[in-house]
């Protein structure tokens, strides 16, 4: 079956983890904005050059720009057989031009996942991410360690902490999830679309919810 999924949740709650497994076990593309602008900001393009200019201060890049990006994206031959958004919509207005745009052409979202994971976890989280420079394998310091500290596992590419994840930084992307991003919850709650999970525990044993829940859908 056709699988089209979003996954939500704030910053550090394991969209990015969890949607790296679910590529694999479904077969099924990871369209994260935040690595698109990510890829953009280190290109240098102009898209990059407006985007990091809210990045960096924790605020969200203008909706029509990552709605455009996202669209984009979607017409791509690898989203045939479905896909896994993370980290969009995260505003009420993304949420609704991707439902008009789905609409048209007749292949709506199959499932929403809220991950809840309490603040004193995602400040921990956050702090202590690491990401590979090459493949964008995640990492964390303590939870989540690559056996020689500095390296990537997979690839041997070099770790570093994103710019977003300093402290002051963080702080501000919670503030911008807790008023641009929580109502989406009740939105697709209302659709009757949405399942929340617990984020806390096992990265396995979140990952097998997760699966469960879309199986059953
Ligand atoms: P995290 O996974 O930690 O929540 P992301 O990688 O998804 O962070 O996003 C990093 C930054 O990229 C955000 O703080 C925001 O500035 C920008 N961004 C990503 N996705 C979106 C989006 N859907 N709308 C607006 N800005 C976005
Ligand atoms: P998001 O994409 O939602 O911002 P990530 O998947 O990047 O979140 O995870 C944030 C950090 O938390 C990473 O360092 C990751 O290794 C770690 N992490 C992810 N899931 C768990 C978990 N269940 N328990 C502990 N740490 C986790
Ligand atoms: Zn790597």
């Amino acid at each position: 079956m056709r699988q089209n999924l979003i996954l939500l949740g704030p910053p550090g709650a394991g969209k990015g983890t969890q949607a790296k497994m679910l590529v694999d076990k479904y077969a099924i593309p990871q369209i994260s904005t935040g690595d698109i602008l990510r890829e953009a900001v280190k290109s240098g393009t102009p898209l990059g050059i407006e985007a990091n200019s809210h990045m960096s201060r924790g605020a969200l890049v203008p909706d029509e720009v990552v709605i455009g990006i996202v669209k984009e994206r979607l017409k791509r031959g690898d989203c045939g057989k479905g896909y896994i958004l993370d980290g969009f919509p995260r505003t009420i207005a993304q949420a609704d031009a991707l439902f008009s745009y789905l609409n048209e052409c007749g292949c709506p979202i199959t499932e929403v996942i809220d991950i809840k994971v309490p603040k004193d976890h995602l400040v921990i989280r956050l702090s202590g991410r690491r990401v590979c420079r090459s493949c964008g394998a995640g990492y964390h310091i303590e939870f989540n360690p690559s056996k020689d500290g500095g390296r990537c596992d997979r690839c041997g590419g070099e770790l570093f902490q994103r710019d977003d994840d300093r402290e002051d930084v963080v702080i501000k992307r919670f503030e911008t999830y807790e008023a641009q991003t929580t109502p989406l919850s009740e939105y697709y709650k209302k659709k009757g679309q949405l399942t929340t999970i617990s984020g806390i525990g096992d990265v396995e044993a979140i990952f097998d919810d997760i699966c469960k829940i879309v199986d059953e859908r």
